[in-house]
C-alpha cells in the first residue's frame, strides 16, 4: 500500500499502473481488515477460555474445601466407629506388621487406652491371646498373605488371658493397592458370637432333651400300654374261662383272679393320676391323725400274700419311742411304704428276706413333732451305682431288661419322693448290684394325741419262749417282748426247746409253723402240760387246722407273721386271761342294717346293679335316683337314714343336690348324712364334697369294707 501511495505522489505513474496498484491496496487494506478481525475474534475466545479456566478454577477450589470438609467427617465417623464398634479389628501392612488396632481389641484384651502395638508383628497378637485355635489363626494369615486369599471361620479365644473365653466368628480379608493390585496389608475382623453360640447350644440342648422327653414318652406309653393290657388280658382272659366253667371252685378261681387283676389295674390308672397332679403341681397332702402301728398293720396285710407267694420272709421292726399315734396323710405314707415293700418282693427272689424297720431319729417338743425314719432292705437284685440316680425321675426304670423281666411303670418311686418331700423329708436309696438294696427315707409327722401306753400288768412273772429258726427274725421277736417279761428265751430248733421245757415250765412258748411243729407241740405239752403254744405263721392258719386237727385243741392261738407289737401283746393278754380293751375297733357288729332306708343318687345303670348287690346282705333298703334332681325330689318326699351321692350326673350334680338338700331348713335337711360316692378322689374333690355340705367321701371303685365302715359310722345308733 505505501508503495501505491507513492505512486500516486509520483505523477510520471500511468493510471493503469495507479489502478492496479490502488487495487492492490484495497486487497491489502481487505485482507488486513480480515486479519484484525479474526485476531479480535481470537482476543474474544481467549478472553473467554480466560473467563472459564477462572470460574473452573473456583469450582475446583469450592470442590476442594468441600472434599476436605468430608475428609474430616468421613475420619471423625470412622473414629466414631472404630472407638465403639463391638468388632475387634485389627490391619496388618503387607509385612505382617500390626498398622491399626481398634479399641475393642484393647478392651477385649484388657489393655489401656495408649497401649502401643502399632509395629509389633502378627505374630506377637497370637501369642497374646489364649485359644486352642492360635496354630489354625496362624495357618490362616499365612494364606491370606500368600494367597490374597479371604479366610473366614469361628474360633474360641481368650483375648485378655483371665479365663474368660469368647467365641468369634473371624474374617480376614486380604487388602489390594488401588492403583498397582499389590497387597499392601490384611484386614482382621473377630465378631463375638458368644451370645449366639449360648443360644444354639441352649436350643440344641432342649432340643436334644425334647427329644429324649419324646423318647422317654413313648418308651413309657409302650410300657404302660403292656402294663395296662396284661392285667386287661387276665380281666378278659377269667370272664371268658370263668363264663364256660362248670364247677363253682374254678368260676371262684377266675373271680379272684380277675379281682387282683382289677386292683392291679386301678393301682396303675392311680400311679397315673397322681404322676399327672405332681405334674400339674396339684399334688397335696391330708393331715389327719392316725395310728402309726394300725397303718403298718394294714400296709403289711396287704403285701403279705405276695410274700407268701415267693416264700420270702418278711420282718417288721418298730422303734417304741414312735408315738402311737401321728398326724400325717395316713394313705399316702401307707401307699409309699406300700410301694417300696412291693419293689422289694417284686426284685427280690423266692426266699429272700425283706425288713421293714422304723426308728424314732428326733423329737422336737415345742413344736410338738418327731423325725421318724423308715427303710425297706431287701436280699433281691440290687442297682447299678450309675442307675441310682435316675430311678426318683418318673417313668424310668434300671435298665431295659429290668422293665421287659419284671414290669412295672416306673413311677412309684417318682410318686413316692413327691410325697415323702410333701412330708418335709427325703428318700435315698443304699444299693449295690446283685447284693440287695435298701430304701430309706425320713419325715416329719406331728404327735397325735397322746395313748394310754400299753399295760404290761401281770406279764411280770411271765417265762415266755419262742422256737424259730430265723435269727433274725428271732431278733425282731425279741425286741418286741424283751423289757416286759420276767424271762424270754429263743431256740432256733425244737430239739434245743425241748432240751429246756421240762425244766423252765414256759408259760407261753410261740412256735414257728413248719411241718414237726405238730409233733413238737405234743412231746413239749406232755413235758409241760401248762404251758400255752402259739403259732407263727406267715399264712393262714386254717392250714394246720386242716392238716392236723387232733393238736388244735392244745394251741392257745396263732400270729399272723410278720407279728407286729399290738398283735403279740394281744395274743400274750389272751393267754395269760386279761381282757383288753380294745380302742377303736368294735368287735362283733353285724352289718344288719334292715331297719334302715337309704337313698342312692347315681346315673349308671352297672353302678346301681353293683350296690344292689353289694348292700343286699345288710337288708338296707333302697331307692336310686337317677340324678341329682330326682334326689332332691325323692329326699323331700320321704324319710332317709343316709344319702348317698353320685357327683356327676345329668339334671342336676351331685353337689347342688346337697346344697339344695341343706338349704331345705328341715331337721332331715339339716342332719341326714349324706356321703359322696364319686370316681374323683382327689383331696380337692374330697374338700368340696365336704364344703357342697356332705358328711364323708367313699372313693370309686367301691371297696366294700370302706363301704360298710361309713354304714356303720352313720347308721348304727
Ligand atoms: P416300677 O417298679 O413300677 O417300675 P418304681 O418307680 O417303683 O417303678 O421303680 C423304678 C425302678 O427302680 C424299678 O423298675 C427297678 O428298676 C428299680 N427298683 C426299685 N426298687 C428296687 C429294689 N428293691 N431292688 C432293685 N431294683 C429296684
Amino acid at each position: 500500500m505505501a508503495e501505491a501511495i507513492e505512486n500516486l505522489n509520483n505523477v510520471e505513474t500511468k493510471p493503469e499502473t495507479l489502478k492496479a496498484e490502488l487495487e492492490a491496496a484495497r486487497a491489502e487494506i481487505k485482507a488486513l481488515t480480515i486479519q484484525n478481525k479474526k485476531t479480535a475474534r481470537e482476543l474474544r475466545l481467549q478472553a473467554d477460555l480466560a473467563d472459564r479456566l477462572q470460574r473452573q478454577a473456583a469450582l475446583l477450589a469450592n470442590f476442594r474445601d468441600s472434599m476436605l470438609e468430608e475428609n474430616a467427617n468421613l475420619q471423625q465417623y470412622m473414629d466414631l466407629m472404630l472407638r465403639n464398634f463391638s468388632d475387634i479389628i485389627i490391619i496388618l501392612d503387607k509385612t505382617g506388621n500390626v498398622v491399626f488396632v481398634s479399641r475393642s481389641y484393647l478392651r477385649a484384651c484388657g489393655k489401656q487406652e495408649g497401649y502401643e502395638i502399632k509395629g509389633a508383628p502378627y505374630s506377637q497378637l497370637l501369642d497374646e491371646m489364649l485359644s486352642d485355635s492360635v496354630d489354625k489363626l496362624r495357618d490362616y494369615l499365612e494364606k491370606t498373605f500368600s494367597n490374597r486369599a479371604a479366610m473366614h471361620g469361628t474360633v474360641l479365644i481368650d483375648f485378655a488371658g483371665d479365663g474368660l473365653f469368647s467365641d468369634y466368628s473371624f474374617q480376614m480379608t486380604p487388602m489390594l493397592d488401588y492403583a498397582t493390585r499389590e497387597l499392601s496389608g490384611v484386614l482382621l475382623v473377630f465378631h463375638d458370637i458368644t451370645d449366639l453360640v449360648a443360644a444354639r447350644n441352649l436350643a440344641e440342648e432342649s432340643r436334644n432333651e425334647a427329644l429324649l422327653l419324646s423318647k422317654a414318652k413313648s418308651d413309657f406309653l409302650s410300657q404302660m400300654s403292656h402294663e395296662i393290657r396284661t392285667p386287661m388280658n387276665a380281666i378278659i382272659g377269667m370272664t371268658t374261662i370263668g363264663q364256660s366253667a362248670e364247677s363253682a371252685e374254678r368260676k371262684e378261681y377266675c373271680l379272684v383272679k380277675i379281682k387282683q387283676a382289677s386292683h392291679h389295674l386301678l393301682g396303675i390308672i392311680n400311679d397315673i393320676l397322681d404322676m399327672s397332679k405332681i405334674e400339674a403341681n396339684k399334688f397335696e397332702l391330708a393331715r389327719e391323725e392316725f395310728d402309726f402301728e394300725d397303718m403298718l398293720q394294714k400296709v403289711v396285710d396287704i403285701v403279705s400274700f405276695r410274700t407268701l407267694e415267693k416264700e420270702q420272709h418278711l420282718f417288721v421292726k418298730i422303734d417304741k419311742r414312735i408315738p402311737r399315734r401321728i398326724v400325717t396323710d395316713e394313705q399316702r405314707l401307707a401307699q409309699v411304704i406300700t410301694n417300696l415293700l412291693g419293689n422289694a418282693i417284686k426284685f427280690t427272689p423266692q426266699n429272700g428276706r425283706i425288713s421293714l424297720s422304723a426308728d424314732l431319729v428326733g423329737t422336737d417338743e415345742r413344736s410338738g413333732s418327731c423325725a421318724i425314719k423308715m427303710s425297706v432292705t431287701d436280699t433281691g437284685i440290687g442297682i447299678a451305682k450309675e442307675n441310682l440316680g435316675k430311678l426318683f425321675q418318673s417313668f424310668n426304670q434300671a435298665d431295659n431288661s429290668v422293665s421287659r423281666k419284671f414290669g412295672g411303670t416306673g413311677l412309684g418311686l417318682a410318686i413316692s419322693k413327691n410325697i415323702i418331700e410333701l412330708m418335709n423329708g427325703s428318700i435315698w436309696i443304699e444299693s449295690e448290684l446283685g447284693r440287695g438294696s435298701s430304701f430309706i427315707f425320713e419325715i416329719y409327722v406331728q404327735f397325735g394325741k397322746p395313748v394310754e401306753p400299753s399295760s404290761f400288768a401281770g406279764w411280770e412273772a411271765l417265762k415266755l419262749a419262742a422256737v424259730e429258726e430265723n435269727r433274725e427274725a428271732l431278733a425282731a421277736f425279741r425286741s418286741l417282748v424283751y423289757d416286759t417279761v420276767e424271762e424270754f428265751y429263743t431256740f432256733t430248733s425244737f430239739e434245743d426247746a425241748l432240751t429246756q421245757i421240762k425244766q423252765k415250765k414256759f408259760d407261753i412258748i410261740f412256735i414257728n409253723h413248719k411241718e414237726e411243729a405238730p409233733a413238737f407241740i405234743r412231746q413239749a405239752s406232755a413235758l409241760s402240760p401248762d404251758s400255752k403254744f402259739i403259732i407263727m405263721n406267715y399264712g393262714d392258719s386254717s392250714e394246720l387246722e386242716k392238716a392236723h386237727p387232733q393238736e388244735v385243741p392244745l394251741v392257745a392261738g396263732f400270729l399272723q407273721k410278720p407279728v407286729l407289737p399290738k398283735q403279740l401283746f394281744s395274743c400274750i393278754n389272751n393267754c395269760i386271761g386279761r381282757v383288753e380293751q380294745r380302742e377303736d375297733e368294735e368287735i362283733g357288729v353285724f352289718d344288719d342294717f334292715s331297719a334302715c332306708r337309704v337313698l342312692i343318687a347315681e346315673d349308671v345303670d352297672i353302678n346301681r346293679e353293683i350296690m344292689s348287690s353289694l348292700l343286699e346282705e345288710t337288708g338296707i333298703k333302697i331307692d336310686f335316683a337317677y340324678d341329682g334332681l330326682r334326689a332332691l325330689e325323692m329326699f323331700t318326699a320321704a324319710a332317709y337314714d343316709m344319702v348317698l351321692m353320685d357327683i356327676n350326673m345329668p339334671n342336676m350334680d351331685g353337689h347342688t343336690a346337697t346344697q339344695k338338700i341343706r338349704a331345705l331348713g328341715s331337721d332331715a335337711a339339716r342332719d341326714t348324712p349324706i356321703v359322696a360316692m364319686t370316681a374323683n378322689v382327689f383331696k380337692e374333690d374330697i374338700d368340696k364334697c365336704l364344703e357342697s355340705g356332705m358328711n364323708a367321701h367313699i372313693g370309686k371303685p367301691i371297696d366294700i369294707e370302706e363301704l360298710f365302715e361309713v354304714m356303720r359310722r352313720y347308721l348304727t345308733p
